[in-house]
């Protein structure tokens, strides 16, 4: 209500403010952050571990202290659960489409538009910035319109063809889809793109420097120092991007969706961490530039079925854990390849790499139980190939490791896929209040949309 009443009220026109600053009657400056798989317990989790481990830290999150919160509805546009794709359209075309589905209404023929089109029509500059591949369904969602999710490739032509000024994020999936045609850098280079794939080329971008694509694999925060981590990413977006016009820019944590899909706790939380690190420099940002900038931070779905039971010490636990998933998944597998490790051995060792050694009795036995069937069985992993191939293949040890860690953490991991719960929304700036209270995903892009176009 709050939003209306400021467009109403000051109309097109810029209200003096004195001292020579004016209060523009839009945003100048938008940051649209979307933390993938990020539902309000993984938000909490991570925010219990902040305050545990760094008691002096505030805000222990920074996504958690902004001016304005509100829920979100998440479901695709029948109903069902939603993936990635139906979501991000969601949150950037301000519209429903099915599961699968990027940038197209359901008859997967009628196309829809992202937000990030009209800001760049309005003079804007346009980032898209991410911790997964650039081609992944969320920031495809802003500028691809395919009737698949995987149509990597074709999801590529769109980013060279788009003309936004700088796209950040892991290796293009399309690369690998090309068979025969223009490869993905190439297709950038054409139209005008500057690729950059190392720290040092990164870090010699300057302001100035129109069309970057930076391809560069993040790894997992929880693996210690990243060569670019997605704050890196986005202190560079901000400076590249300021302008005059001011700048729409979309950040994702995309692994934060991953490891819900393995149901990694510790992975999970440090993910969380390093998005809300992201976060931080976009409201720091904000905070120099206050009557002009807007900061929303929201998810475009739950996953893992994240429950919270208690409130426990979790601190070593989460940081006995020194990789992601698929780490202690190749182990397990090189173990039962080679035939030589028993069962307790391999259990000693993975207890000490998840810090359950104390666990007793039955947890104990039910952990070691699915460590003797890693060993021996071809494979426990009972998810679809669609999801195995998208996520890796789960392992019933270690699966039964970071369950047992979970419940040392006092939560509780409930599906290995996404969940239709409210996500959390949280909003900075002069137009925060438009993003408060319980929307709908389609609310949020059709809000934005409202502002940019105003
Ligand atoms: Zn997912």
């Amino acid at each position: 209500m709050n939003r209306r009443f400021f467009i109403g009220t000051l109309g097109s026109a810029a209200v003096a403010l004195g001292a020579g600053r004016t209060q523009p009657h839009k945003p100048k400056y938008i940051f649209y952050m979307i933390g993938d798989g990020m539902g309000v317990a993984q938000r909490e989790v991570a925010e219990r571990y902040a305050r545990m481990k760094y008691p002096s830290r505030k805000p222990r999150l920074v996504m958690n202290s902004l001016q304005v919160d509100g829920l979100t509805a998440t479901v695709e546009v029948s109903g069902k659960v939603t993936d990635s794709a139906a979501a991000g359209t969601a949150l950037a075309c301000g519209a429903k489409t099915a599961n699968g589905v990027l940038g197209l209404k359901p008859d997967l023929k009628t196309p829809l538009r992202s937000m990030a089109f009209d800001a760049k029509d309005a003079g804007m500059q346009v980032g898209i910035v991410t911790s997964v591949p650039i081609d992944h369904a969320t920031p495809a969602s802003f500028y691809a319109q395919v009737p698949k999710r995987s149509m990597y490739y074709e999801i590529d032509e769109f980013l060279a063809a788009s003309d936004f000024d700088y796209f950040a994020g892991e290796t293009m999936l399309g690369r690998k889809k090309a068979k025969g045609k223009t490869a993905p850098d190439k297709l950038v280079k054409t139209a005008g793109y500057q690729l950059v794939q190392d720290r040092t080329s990164f870090d010699a971008l300057r302001k100035g420097d129109a069309k970057v694509v930076v391809e560069k694999d993040l790894g997992y925060a929880i693996e210690g120092a990243q060569d670019i981590p997605l704050a890196d990413f986005t202190r560079k977006g901000i400076e590249l991007l300021d302008n005059d016009a001011g700048f729409f820019m979309m950040v994702e944590g995309g692994k934060i969706d991953w490891s819900g899909h393995a149901n990694d706790l510790a992975t999970n939380v440090h993910e969380t961490l390093a998005f809300d690190e992201a976060v931080a420099v976009a409201l720091e940002f904000c905070k120099k530039h206050p009557d002009e900038s807007l900061l929303v931070v929201t998810a475009d779905h739950e996953t893992g079925g994240l429950n919270l039971l208690e409130d426990k010490p979790l601190v070593s636990v989460i940081d006995a854990q020194k990789h992601q998933t698929s780490f202690y998944t190749r182990q397990v597998s090189k173990w039962k390849k080679e035939g030589t490790m028993d069962a307790e051995s391999a259990y000693a060792e993975l207890s000490k790499s998840f810090g359950i050694e104390n666990l007793q009795g039955e947890n104990k036995a039910e952990v070691l139980k699915a460590v003797a069937a890693s060993l021996t069985d071809e494979t426990t992993d009972t998810r679809s190939k669609e999801i195995q191939k998208m996520y890796g293949k789960k392992n019933a040890a270690v699966t039964s490791c970071l369950h047992a860690l979970a419940a040392q953490a006092g939560a509780k991991w409930t599906s290995f896929g996404h969940t239709s719960t409210l996500v959390g929304t949280s909003a900075w700036g002069r137009w925060a209040e438009g993003f408060g209270g319980q929307n709908d995903n389609t609310d949020l892009g059709i809000n934005l949309r409202k502002l940019i176009l105003s």
